[in-house]
Parts: C-alpha cells; sequence; structure tokens
C-alpha cells in the first residue's frame, strides 16, 4: 500500500501507520472474515495499489499503542494470543486481545467513537436495536477457534474505548454514552457456535470461489456489509423545498399522503453504502462503488446544477 504524507508529518507517524497485508498467504482472519468478500479479494489483490494518507490513518497509532500498554498477562489471562483452525484450503485464524482460561472470557479492546455506540441503541424496521453485529460475529468466531483448539469459551467481552467522549455531553444529555468507556457482552451459546461455524463454512467457500474471479465478477458486499442506511420515504409537498414528513416505510409514506390529499407525494430517498463511500481502501476498483455512488454524484450534481 502507498502512503502518501499531505501534511508532511515525522517519519515515525508515517512508520507507526504504515500497514503491512493483514493476512498471510493461505490464511484469513476473523475480522477479515466478517468483511465483504469482494472487499476482501479487491484488498489483496490490489493491495500495492491501494493508497491512503498518513493523516487518515492516524487512530491506528491509537489502537497499536492500546494493545501494546495492555499486554500485561494474569495467573489465568492470556493477551494477543493465536488461534488456527484449517476450513477447506484456507486456515482461519485469530488473534485474542485478551483470553481468560479459568472463566472461558474472550475481551477484544476497541478504539471507537461515541456514534458508534449510539448507533448501537437505534432500531430498526423490526423494532430491535441494532447492536454491535460485527462484534458480535467476531467474538464469536474467537469462541469457536478456541472451542476447536480444545479451549473453553463461554462469554464474549468488548471494551470500547471512547476516544471522543465528553464529560459535559454526558452530563446534560442523558442519551449519551454515561462513560468514556462502554462495555458490550455476551454469553458463548451452542446455538451460536452452530451459527457461527457455518457462517465461517460459508465465507470461505464464497473467497476460494471467487477468488480467481475478474474483479467486476465477484458480487457486491451485501448491504450490512457495505453499511447501507435505510431508505427514507419523504413525504414531499409541491413548491416546498423540505419533506412534511419522513418514514422508515413507503406503506406509512403512501398513508400520510393519500391524508394530505392532492398537491402531495413520495420522494425515496436511497440509504447510503457508508463503507463504499468512505471506508473501503479498494473503492476505486469496485465496479459496485463506480456504477452506484459515483452515478449517485453524478445524478446529484445534475439536479443542483437544473
Ligand atoms: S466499495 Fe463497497 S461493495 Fe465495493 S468492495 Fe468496498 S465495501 Fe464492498
Amino acid at each position: 500500500m502507498k502512503i502518501t504524507n499531505k501534511l508532511n508529518l515525522p517519519y515515525g507517524l508515517v512508520k507507526a501507520v504504515s500497514p503491512e497485508p493483514h493476512n498471510k498467504p493461505g490464511e484469513i482472519s476473523a475480522t477479515t472474515l466478517i468483511q465483504g468478500t469482494k472487499q476482501v479479494i479487491l484488498t489483496q489483490r490490489h493491495w500495492n495499489e491501494l493508497e491512503d494518507d498518513v493523516s487518515e490513518r492516524i487512530w491506528a497509532v491509537f489502537g497499536t499503542a492500546v494493545h501494546a500498554l495492555l499486554e500485561t498477562e494474569g495467573e489465568n489471562d492470556f493477551t494477543e494470543i493465536e488461534v488456527k483452525q484449517p476450513v477447506a484450503d484456507i486456515t482461519v485464524t485469530g488473534r485474542i486481545d485478551n483470553y481468560n482460561m479459568s472463566t472461558g472470557t474472550i475481551c477484544d479492546y476497541k478504539n471507537t467513537s461515541v456514534y458508534k455506540i449510539k448507533a448501537s441503541w437505534q432500531k430498526g424496521v423490526d423494532g430491535k436495536a441494532y447492536g454491535f453485529p460485527e462484534w458480535r460475529m467476531q467474538g464469536l468466531i474467537y469462541a469457536w477457534l478456541l472451542q476447536k483448539n480444545g479451549l473453553p469459551a463461554k462469554k464474549c467481552r468488548f471494551i470500547a474505548l471512547l476516544k471522543d467522549h465528553s464529560k459535559t455531553e454526558s452530563d446534560r444529555d442523558h442519551t449519551y454514552p454515561q462513560s468514556p468507556v462502554y462495555v458490550y457482552e455476551f454469553d458463548v451459546t451452542k446455538e451460536a457456535l452452530e451459527e457461527i461455524e457455518s457462517f465461517i463454512r460459508k465465507k470461505v467457500f464464497q473467497y476460494e470461489l471467487f477468488s480467481s474471479s475478474v474483479d467486476n465478477m465477484i458480487p457486491e458486499c451485501t448491504a450490512e456489509e457495505r453499511w447501507q442506511k435505510k431508505d427514507v420515504y419523504a413525504v414531499k409537498k409541491d413548491g416546498r423545498k423540505s419533506a412534511v414528513k419522513l418514514f422508515d416505510t413507503q406503506k406509512e409514506a403512501e398513508e400520510k399522503i393519500a391524508e394530505l390529499g392532492k398537491g402531495h407525494y413520495l420522494e425515496v430517498r436511497k440509504g447510503e453504502s457508508m463503507k463504499c463511500k468512505n471506508y473501503c481502501l479498494c473503492s476505486k476498483f469496485c465496479n459496485y462503488c463506480m456504477e452506484n455512488l459515483i452515478s449517485d454524484d453524478i445524478s446529484d450534481d445534475v439536479g443542483k446544477a437544473a
């Protein structure tokens, strides 16, 4: 990966944020498995052509520093332990931040933002909170790897360190995380391990199946993997710029239009794929991104110019 240095930052910082390819040949890590297959293959295939700036990677330094500081082991807990398990022709790997063998507790540290925690509390159309599906999968893959290696795994704990937490905001707003540390934890059940095993096998199968396909023939990442926001249904009124009301479903919006009568109409606002737009380094090699996000930008520009 080419690392640019637009702000002319010191060499030590450039070196600290310069990444190595995440997976060794023939291996795929737990954190890679939870990404979209297209993202994984395109990132590996175009690694030497990928580009990022030092300033954009600065939070990676904090992540590395936190992990280095928390390396002290207790009597029963181990840090940075590596576990592996072959699946088909690939080896699935996991590097666990901290593991307590006597309690079977897996612990992972996350440097994250207040936004991530608040987003997890929002409810989807099914009425359930979004939670942390990617962390849950990561924890369960670790649990599955430990179990396959004859080690107990009963609980997963994610310790989220909120880098942008504000004490003032937490005093002012009771819906704001009240502490700069947030703990997400869950018990590992037999059913969850069975589910994650079929997920692992499916992802390894897809990865092997599409590894030799040309870029554009690899199916796009799923809506969840792309961090796609929900579509929003706006009830609009002739001659008014802003929406009269926004709805989560088309049905609700159409009912409102019927109630309000003539001069009102529906505008569907497609949910953006946030990872494609802002967080996927291989996006310029991805036809899905080029065809969808770029065409959206062009139509936005045309709309503004009209
Ligand atoms: S741009 Fe989006 S669809 Fe394409 S590889 Fe990245 S995350 Fe997947």
